[in-house]
């Protein structure tokens, strides 16, 4: 998906320019890689599928921050967290902590440190925590300002939000450029952005003539003089977007298979072809979507090693998978729950009344990131489409359902032909992928295609009054290949 947005996308180069910075061919053996899809052909490459596990599994997962720091420092929280389990520890923004372990993958074991002569009786004062949750005092994570590793277009569109004054800005670190920062700043009508220069030594400047020893001083002097810069910085831009915890808690980091009957069904949210989605809470604690499959939808042992690899996905703009329930029918698929539902249905209620160009552009831009990062980590969705985009809060957009669509059993076949022409997913499917099996990630860019008309149109259907066909129907692919006019 990045080398074809590399090729074919270039408008998406100022949204998302990690895309294009790699050296070409830096992946290259990922382009054209081909996998054959169970869900229509029966013949399944258990060798092919062994490698394919292999390679994702032997991928490094994302680091967390701060873990060698972890005998030499405290800790500041990031953001607040409320325990989700009674072996884990709430605390609240701001709060100082010792980790005591970090052994566990992402859970880290602390102890909150309280402020000298203050006693907290009956508070829990030792605990589990998500370790991307804090960050090690006078670490440059700790600051207020620092974003991390946030995209240009991400930036934007946190200091956009409501609220904010001019002046509001952040330090991120440069998507194209590794080890570099760049400061983006609300001047009360729009954004700019500023590559901060490294000395040679040690040191950051804007212009030669004013150099800092660290960003501190940077941010220090440029809140009390603009010297150049558009506005003089004013308050941090406040971090809303809360990340996604990997696990629902320290247990379910390797035991992820869940008793059914810690899950508690709210409400029911939609329903797809293979089943229902339900808001539902976890433990009494945690806000969770579930999708309760139809029996005999799939064979558990073909789930689980998927669900393996989906486990390991980790990305902002993918849904996380929590957890599953294989041991008897129904199979619940536990995901983190995103409040606004599915982009098809967010589309079309706005209608342009609120979402205009430059969210739309947005929108795929995020889309296209999660994408990237499938295929960095050899994984094909097969069934990219603005209903399998969910919309978070302050306007998050998360891919969903990726490399479910490999698993549904070949019974599920005749569902292309039984569903409704609203539900048929030929349409937004590679003539490569109907006609020879053959699934890429060049089928998923076509698909993404597809879904950057859905987004431009307010979630029409693509290629109106044409008859999709049916797969493996040599007549089908005609009236997907030929838009209408
Ligand atoms: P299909 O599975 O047939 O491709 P679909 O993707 O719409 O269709 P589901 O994945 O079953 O079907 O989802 C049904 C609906 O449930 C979605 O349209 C969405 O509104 C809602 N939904 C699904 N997952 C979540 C989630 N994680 N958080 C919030 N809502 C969700």
């Amino acid at each position: 998906m990045g080398n074809f947005c590399q090729k074919y996308c270039t408008c998406l180069e100022p949204c998302i320019p990690c895309l294009f910075s790699g050296k070409e061919g830096e992946r290259e053996e990922d382009v054209g890689q081909v996998f054959a899809n169970p869900a229509v052909v029966r013949i399944d490459s258990q060798a092919g599928e062994k490698d394919k596990v292999n390679k994702t599994k032997g991928k490094p997962l994302p680091a967390l921050p701060g873990q060698h720091l972890m005998n030499t420092c405290k800790f500041v929280a990031l953001f607040n967290y409320e325990a989700r389990t009674e072996d884990d520890l709430s605390f609240q923004a701001g709060d100082k902590l010792e980790v005591l372990d970090a052994s566990h993958e992402g859970w880290w074991y602390a102890k909150l440190l309280l402020p000298e002569g203050s006693v907290c009786p009956g508070r829990k004062l030792q605990g589990y925590i998500p370790a991307n949750y804090i960050a090690a005092v006078q670490s440059i994570e700790a600051e207020p300002w620092f974003f991390g590793p946030i995209k240009r277009a991400d930036a934007e569109r946190q200091l956009l939000y409501p609220g904010n004054q001019a002046g509001a800005f952040l330090i991120r670190e440069s998507e194209s450029l590794k080890g570099e920062y760049s400061l983006s700043v609300f001047d009360g009508q729009s954004v700019k952005h500023y590559r901060i220069r490294r000395l040679d030594g040690e040191g950051f400047f804007l212009s030669r003539m004013k150099t800092f020893k660290t960003l501190n001083e940077f941010v220090d002097y440029y809140s009390k003089n603009s010297d150049g810069l558009c506005v003089k910085l004013g308050k941090p831009c406040p971090k809303v977007q809360i990340p996604t915890t990997f696990d629902l808690s320290y247990k379910t980091v390797d035991q992820w298979e869940i008793d059914r009957k810690s899950l508690k069904f709210l409400k029911k949210l939609g329903s797809g072809q293979f089943g229902e989605v339900w808001e539902g809470l976890w433990n009494n604690t945690t806000p969770v979507a579930i999708k309760t499959l139809k029996p005999g939808s799939m064979d558990p042992k073909d789930f689980l090693r998927e669900a393996q690899i989906m486990k390991n996905l980790r990305h902002p703009n993918l849904i996380q998978l929590y957890a599953v329930c294989t041991l008897e029918d129904p199979i619940y698929i536990v995901t983190e729950l995103m409040k606004y539902g599915s982009l098809i249905e967010y589309l079309q209620n706005d209608a342009g009344s609120h979402i205009s160009l430059p969210h739309q552009i947005d929108m795929a831009a995020q889309v296209a990131s999660g994408m990237a990062y499938l295929e960095s980590q050899n994984y094909i969705h097969r069934d990219l489409a603005a209903r399998n985009v969910l919309v978070g809060e302050h306007s998050v957009y998360k891919v969903a359902d990726f490399g479910l669509a490999r698993v549904f059993k070949v019974e599920n076949e005749n569902i292309y032909e039984a569903r409704p022409e609203t539900k048929l997913p030929v349409k937004w499917t590679a003539p490569e992928a109907i006609r020879y099996n053959k699934f890429s990630v060049k089928s998923d860019v076509w698909s993404f295609g597809i879904l950057l008309f859905e987004i431009i149109t307010y979630g029409k259907m693509p290629y109106a009054g044409k008859h999709a066909g049916t797969p493996g129907d040599p007549n089908a692919g005609q009236g997907i290949q030929t838009p209408s006019a």
